[in-house]
This record gives structure tokens, sequence and C-alpha cells, in this order.
């Protein structure tokens, strides 16, 4: 952790902000295992660590790349990123008013309903692209929180993260954005002046579709932090060593991984936006997106590896032309190597409010040309 705080995204990664090992020089950190931290004599702890429920030296590198790259005070990563996004809701108090996006990741929304509402907080969902809407929603003295996702999962709804930010701080509330989408590379909402930022490091932070992880990012250290930290800690809801060793092995390469995934699902949206069996290709790069004048602001060097694409024929259309895909795989998830696709109204099931003609489809790193090929036969 020895170089300047000035270095662009790409060398912090490269070199995972120039780690060397202390006493063997090697270029990687090691995998610390242990569970628990020996106390002196004077039964002080040595190292100041205490037991592995509060935090691990495996989680040093990946807390301080995303605090550099996010430009935050603090880090803190987490054993999945519903665990990460729940911390944040649970640092509340019964009572608080959030409000979330009508377009939000669907087991997050499941659980605010299901779960959280359940202890007391008031959760309301509003449409994050309407400000006048937003502005009537927010309750001064009782909204604590506003939510937003953006681009979402999985329409790819853009929302304006400096407007919403001032909105929620002159009515006394803070803004937390799950940036998974975006990555630190594209959208920084500290920036922005959000308050939090939160990615599924399962996705593009990690990119290998093997490991579950989440991560925080917040931009002062103040008790609202301390709290979310304390929920990690009390309630156990940490990484494992190992898992935070790949997180940190994988985010080395994000900065040559998400271009690259940036143009590719650009160029298949464009090449399928006004294709015969295409209602719509919904990508905040293309301009017909409503999003993308938004984008175009609040993105940098890219709109995204993920697209949705709303099939002609509804349902069947759209699980018949997935059924014919050969390359891209049918799975659920994003952020990797690998292309998947899914039809996320099967998945969400019969609450989904997500079209039932749409296709997710989260670009890896294969040819664009045999990506968009696959895709047409799949769709002739
Ligand atoms: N946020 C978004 C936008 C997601 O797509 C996902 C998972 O798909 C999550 C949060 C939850 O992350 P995890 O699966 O790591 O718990």
């Amino acid at each position: 952790m020895s170089l300047p705080s000035s270095l662009q995204p790409a060398t912090a990664l490269a070199q995972a902000l120039g780690y060397l090992d202390p006493t063997t020089g090697a270029v990687v950190p090691p995998i610390q295992p242990s569970t628990t931290y020996e106390r002196g004599p004077d039964n002080r702890l040595l190292s100041g660590r205490l037991y592995s429920r509060a935090d691990n030296p495996n989680y040093d590198g990946v807390e301080a790349l995303l605090s550099h790259l996010e430009g935050g005070a603090a880090s803190a990563v987490f054993s999945s990123g519903m665990a990460a996004a729940t911390a944040v809701f649970q640092a509340l108090r019964p009572g608080d008013h959030v409000l979330v996006p009508q377009v939000i990741y669907w087991a997050l929304r499941n659980w605010l309903v299901g779960w959280a509402t359940d202890w007391g907080l008031r959760v309301e969902s509003v449409d994050m692209t309407d400000l006048a809407r937003v502005r009537a929603a927010l309750r001064p003295g009782q909204t604590r929180l506003v939510w937003v996702e953006t681009p979402a999962n999985p329409t790819l709804t853009v929302s304006d993260i400096a407007a919403l930010a001032a909105l929620a701080h002159d009515h006394g509330a803070r803004l937390a954005v799950d940036s998974t989408f975006a990555t630190p590379l594209l959208t920084r909402p500290l920036a922005l002046h959000a308050d939090l930022v939160m990615h599924s490091a399962t996705k593009y932070l990690n990119g290998h579709s093997d490991v579950i992880a989440g991560a925080l990012t917040t931009r002062v250290v103040d008790e609202a932090w301390q709290r979310i930290l304390r929920v990690r800690v009390q309630a156990g809801s940490v990484l494992g060593p190992f898992e935070a060793w790949l997180l940190l092995r994988g985010m080395r390469t994000l900065h040559v991984r998400v271009p690259a995934q940036c143009r590719s699902a650009l160029a298949v949206a464009a090449h399928f936006e006004r294709h015969p069996a295409i209602v719509a290709a919904l990508y905040p790069g293309l301009p017909s997106f409503p999003g993308h004048e938004i984008a175009v602001r609040q993105m940098h060097g890219g709109f995204g590896g993920m697209l949705s694409l709303r099939v002609r024929g509804g349902a069947e259309g759209a699980l018949a032309a997935l059924g014919r895909l050969r390359l891209w795989k049918r799975a659920t998830s994003l952020g990797g190597v690998e292309s998947l696709v899914e039809h996320r109204a099967s998945v969400e099931g019969p609450q989904s409010t997500t079209p039932p003609d749409l296709l997710r489809m989260s670009v890896g790193l294969e040819d664009t040309g045999d990506l968009i090929a696959d895709l047409e036969q799949a769709l002739a």
C-alpha cells in the first residue's frame, strides 16, 4: 500500500496499490486463514487483530483498493452483495423511512418487503427517474435513506445520482448507490455526492464467476458507517479469506475486462436495436435509450457490459430464442468472462415486474462477432 494516492485506476488495480509482502518481498499477498490472534503476556493483542469475525488481513488490500477507486474514506467487504446491501438497511432504526427504486435487484426487493418491513422499516418504492415523485415521497425527519441502483437490474434504467443526492440531502436523508453494473471504473457515485456505494463484488469486481462477495464504500467515516461495520462484525456476514484473496486477484484485471465488455455490449445492442425479432434493445449507450443523456453525464469510458433484449413473441418468443443459443450460457449472474443470458421473469416468479419478453445479457470476453452470430441464429 505504498503507491501515491493520485494513481490512475489502471495502475492502482494492476499493482493492487503496489502490494509487496513486508517479510518476503512477494508481489502477491498470502492467504491468512487464522480465525484468531494471540495476545502478549500483558494481555494486549499483538497485532491489534482479535478474531476473524471482525476482519481478516486479506480484506485489507481489497478495501484499500476500493476506497482508492471510489474516492471514499473507507470500505468494507461482506460475504455477498446481499449481505452488504442489507447491512445498510439493518443499520437503520425501526420506524425509519427509506425510499427504494421501482427497478431494483429483485432479491433485495424481496428482502425489503418480506423482512425489513417486519422489523419496522418503512419501505416505499418510487420511480427514481422521476425527480418530482422522489421529492414528493421524501419525508423530512423520517426518510433516512434513499437507495438507488444505476444502471438497474434488469431493465438498465439509469438514475441521476447527483440530482438524487441533492434531493436526499435537502431532506436530511443519505443516498446509497448500488453501482454493481457500473463498476468503480465507469461511475464514481461519491464524486457525485452520494454517501455510500455498494457493489455485488461477485460480478465485475471479481469478474470470474467464482466468488460470492459484496462491498460498501463510504464518503465519510461517521456514526452511520460505524453502525454498518457493527452489523458485519456482530451479525457475522464476513467474507472468507480465500474468497477475499481471489477477489483481489480478480480485481487486478478490472480495467482490462470492463472496457472490452463495454465495447462488445454496445456492439451487440446496436446490432440488435432494429432487428426484426427484437422489440427493444435496452442499453444506456444507445442514443435511443431513455436514460442515455444522464448516462453520458455520469458514466465515463463506457456504458457497461450489461444489456437486455426484448424479444418479439412475448415470453414464448424469448424462451424459444434462449433455448436455441449455443454459445451464450443460460445462467444467472453477470460480470464474468463468459457471456450469460437469463429470462429474468421466470427466475423472479409470479411477483416479477420484469417484462416477460426480456432476456438479460451479461457480455463476457468472447469475440463480439461470435456472440452476435449466436444471437442471430437463435433469433432467426
Ligand atoms: N445488486 C445487483 C445489481 C445484483 O445484480 C446482485 C446480484 O445479482 C446483487 C446486488 C446481490 O449480489 P450477491 O448475489 O453477491 O449477493
